[in-house]
């Protein structure tokens, strides 16, 4: 079930510590693009609150005719037919079958798959593997989150009379203990829906500590399996970090979700430094001395907002939060509405750095858009469209070479976008006769090395995936392009030579 390749074991070392607990260093150097890890889930579960077929995971609300314990969609025949017989023989009784199906009470589900791994000699060994890894008991208890896994997993799995009827029993400890594992250690994979998304919970790929400055990356295949390279050369001892988080999120909320989710303070350079690596991207702009750049970043020992030019000049902490908490709600607002979404950023310009996170999400929803708009031919975008897609696609690229300065997917796709809109108006301009064939030849060839460069972080992506399919389409798309260029060489010397 759970097949580690060796790969593992020759280019890792688990090692233990107090501050990281369990992490891995590598043994011996790594390239960058190495593969270190392939690796099946122990179990896959739906995120908080959702339920989904036991079979094709699928969100549901049907339960197994059979066992009418595990979620079933109407579709599928049957589950693990182990844990459905396990589940026949405690013989809940129709009160007992109603609160474990009860409509609120979905941690029931990933709680009950958990503890039947227990049950089955083949599965004992996973669930002995999973009950190693961090739990975060402590930092737990008594938590909003700890309340609602009381509330809705042990408690109706106590009154559904399953507990008492499982192996060795299981107390609320230990029901609490098996859903911090998997709140601590899962990763979130793709759900058969899109843009939907579950949990798997792998054995060794949740050793690796994490860093806003990971220098692995992990992608999951359309098979479950987890895939995790490096993202950069690595040398013998390094330790080797995943990122659990949205990088391109500002400081304060990455270590807020980590904290919230994961129980821990990450201490990585990133977020040791004010300015995020230079990049600005949680910083305001000093009204005072904005025209001598001067920004207001939070001072890691005091926690006061001020100015990089002026000590005096400051911000109120209720300030800082009650505008960042307003503009969200009007990036929300402002969602699909590329007009809104243009007037936002003009506004915040005066407030927030242009690399702000909250700028970035606006830029980046602006990129998108005006994707749409050129890939509607019979929209017959003018120059101006392509401009600004070039420009924002550049302005997101300068931030993610600093903060992910290695292999990464997010700038390889970002890259793409650039190369593609670079050609697309390079042959625009070419065929309304605004450019000659010398210069279109000089901005495809451009083009290529941008796109040669894209491909090149995208090739270590598991084909079975949407980014190892983008690959595919790049590979194809610069063969084209390649071609193009050797015509317009051609011509421009016949040209030439006439
Ligand atoms: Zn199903
Ligand atoms: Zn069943
Ligand atoms: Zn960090
Ligand atoms: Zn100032």
């Amino acid at each position: 079930m759970a097949a580690v390749t060796d790969d593992f074991t020759k280019k890792c070392e688990i090692k233990q510590n107090d501050t990281l607990g369990k992490f891995v260093v590598a043994r011996c150097n790594l390239r960058a693009g190495e593969t270190l890890l392939l690796e099946q889930p122990i179990v896959v579960l739906p995120q908080m609150g959702d339920r989904r077929c036991s079979k094709c995971f699928r969100l549901t609300e049907s339960f197994c005719r059979k066992c009418r314990l595990l979620a079933l969609c109407e579709d599928c025949e049957d589950h693990d037919a182990r844990n459905c017989q396990k589940l026949i023989e405690m013989r809940p009784s129709e009160a007992q079958v109603a609160v474990l199906q009860g409509k609120e009470h979905t941690e029931v589900q990933a709680a009950l798959k958990c503890l039947l791994l227990r049950e089955h000699q083949e599965t004992q060994p996973l669930y002995e593997e999973m009950t190693q890894m961090e739990t975060q008991l402590g930092a737990r208890k008594g938590t909003e989150i700890w309340k609602n896994y009381n509330e809705h997993a042990f408690v109706p799995l106590e009154t559904g009379g399953v507990l008492a009827k499982l192996k060795s029993g299981a107390d609320e400890d230990l029901v609490q203990g098996l859903l911090g594992i998997l709140d601590v250690n899962a990763f979130e994979i793709r759900a058969p829906e899109p843009g939907g998304s579950m949990r798997g919970l792998y054995r060794r790929a949740a050793l690796f500590p994490h860093s806003c400055m990971p220098n692995l990356q992990t992608a999951i295949d359309d098979d479950r399996r987890i895939k995790v390279f490096t993202n950069r050369f690595i040398a013998a001892g390094e330790i080797l970090y995943n990122c659990y988080t949205n990088i391109l999120l500002g400081s304060e909320e990455r270590r807020q979700i980590l904290k919230e989710g994961k129980c821990f303070d990450c201490s990585c350079p990133r977020c040791q430094d004010p300015t995020e690596l230079g990049t600005h991207m949680s910083s305001f702009i000093c009204s005072q001395c904005s025209c001598s750049g001067g920004y207001i970043i939070r001072q890691p020992e005091t926690g006061i907002w001020q100015c990089l030019l002026n000590p005096e000049h400051t911000l109120k902490p209720e300030f800082v939060s009650n505008m960042l908490e307003r503009a969200k709600e009007e990036i929300f607002h402002a969602r699909d509405d590329i007009y809104r979404l243009e007037l936002l950023l003009a506004k915040l310009t005066r407030l927030l750095h242009q690399n702000h996170f909250l700028m970035l999400d606006i830029k980046q929803n602006i990129a998108s858009i005006l994707r749409q708009i050129l890939q509607n031919i019979s929209h017959r975008p003018n120059k101006k469209v392509y401009e600004r897609k070039i420009r924002l696609c550049q302005e997101i690229l300068l931030v993610l070479k600093v903060i992910a300065p290695g292999i990464s997917r997010l700038k390889s796709i970002a890259l793409y976008e650039l190369a593609n809109t670079q050609a697309e108006l390079a042959r625009k301009l070419f065929s309304e006769q605004e450019q000659s064939s010398r210069d279109l030849l000089a901005e495809l060839e451009q083009v290529e090395i941008m796109l040669r460069e894209s491909l090149r972080m995208l090739l270590f992506e598991p084909l079975a995936t949407p980014e190892g399919q983008l690959s595919r389409t790049m590979l194809r798309e610069l063969k084209e392009l390649q071609d193009d260029i050797k015509n317009l060489q051609e011509s421009i010397e016949d040209v030439v030579h006439q």
